[in-house]
């Protein structure tokens, strides 16, 4: 059996002959034939990023584009008369994808060897074979999740964010409220499953214990009445960031014990753990109870000792925490306490969230 190929993360197209039939600056009226229109909305669809790397002159190719209905699908475009090699590793650098991650068509012969030259782990493909990219396997993600699906949204959004905080002048803080962020906290469905796991598997830097629980693991504690499975999306002005954290929490009578806490580097420098730890702590206090969290120091994930010290969280003993049971001897997992009480509401993001606790209506 032949192993899986890895997933292409974003395809680089050429424009002229490949992307429309003809060549822009000969005829201003270029087309694009249905086939390669339809796999540019397909891997759209499939959370596959696309770029461009044309030697035209910039304005004049991306009007066309416009005028065509294919502009918003891109991101990065590299529109100019340098290398094409040089446009690839500008959009890896940009995308932070590695090479064997990027894909790059086109109809010249000596292009895609100037490229292959250059990045070898890039793959690339005759504009012949636009058409059956998509039945490809490194073009065909076997679970396409919600956030897949806007990953081109959220990409353009966060260049758009970029750009815009590196023109402000202003103190961070004053930054993060003009981004009107809102942070929207759900008990997690079916549907939100793979961006759960995926959360659990990519955010080793701010995951509390670095446990990873599968599907299986977490279908079974949705259904369980004790347990609450929390997704965190985050938004602000600039367009959604998508599932950006993770909550796995145990009621007990006196306690409750935040068994899993992981939330995405991408957003660390909105203070989203903190947000999310106040948040929590806040419903804890409110229902009269104290907070377990369950932490296991690795090399990477010194940010979330941080936010879980500066939240409050000790080693200190505490009755609440005999009816939990041992943590797993070797596996290095340690128990952090605080007593729960009123929390400020943050300044900079807006939370919405479901009650929890005996206020969650049946749960209790
Ligand atoms: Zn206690």
């Amino acid at each position: 059996m032949s192993e899986a190929p890895t997933l292409v993360k974003c395809l680089v197209w050429d424009l002229d002959n490949t992307l429309w039939r003809g060549t822009l600056l000969e005829d201003s009226g270029v087309a694009v034939p249905d086939e390669v229109r339809r796999t540019i909305v397909e891997l759209d669809a499939r959370g596959v990023l696309q770029a461009v790397a044309s030697k035209n002159d910039h304005d004049h190719a991306w009007q066309r584009l416009e005028a065509l209905g294919l502009a918003e699908y891109f991101v990065l475009p590299q529109i100019g008369w340098h290398a094409k090699s040089e446009s690839v590793r500008v959009i890896a650098d940009q995308l932070n994808f590695a090479k064997k991650t990027i894909a790059f068509i086109d109809d010249q012969p000596a292009e895609r060897a100037e490229v292959a030259y250059h990045h070898p782990e890039v793959r690339c493909y005759d504009a012949e074979c636009a058409a059956e990219l998509t039945t490809l396997p490194e073009f065909s993600p076997a679970v396409v999740t919600v956030d897949a699906a806007r990953r081109r949204s959220m990409y353009q959004a966060g260049f758009r964010r970029t750009a815009e905080r590196a023109r402000f002048a202003g103190p961070d803080e004053e930054f993060l409220r003009s981004l009107d962020l809102v942070m929207e906290i759900q008990r997690a469905d079916d549907a939100d499953l793979s961006r759960v796991e995926e959360l659990t598997l990519r955010t080793s830097q701010m995951n509390a214990t670095g446990v990873h629980y599968s599907d299986a693991d977490l279908r079974a504690l949705i259904a369980d009445p004790e347990h609450e499975v929390l997704v965190v999306t985050l938004a602000d002005r600039f367009g959604p960031h998508g599932a950006v954290g993770v909550l796995l929490l145990r009621y007990h009578d006196r306690v409750w014990h935040l068994k899993l806490l992981a939330t995405s580097c991408r957003v660390v420098s909105f203070g989203a753990g903190a947000v999310l730890l106040d948040w929590l702590i806040g419903e804890a206090g409110a229902a009269g109870v104290h907070l377990a969290a369950d932490f296991r120091p690795t090399d990477r994930n010194r940010m979330m000792e941080i936010a879980y010290r500066f939240a409050g969280f000790t080693d200190e003993p505490c009755d609440c925490l005999t009816g939990l049971g041992t943590t797993d001897a070797g596996t290095g997992v340690e128990r952090r306490h605080l007593v729960a009480g009123p929390r400020a509401v943050s300044r900079t993001v807006h939370v919405t969230a479901p009650a929890l606790g005996a206020a969650g209506g049946a749960r209790g």
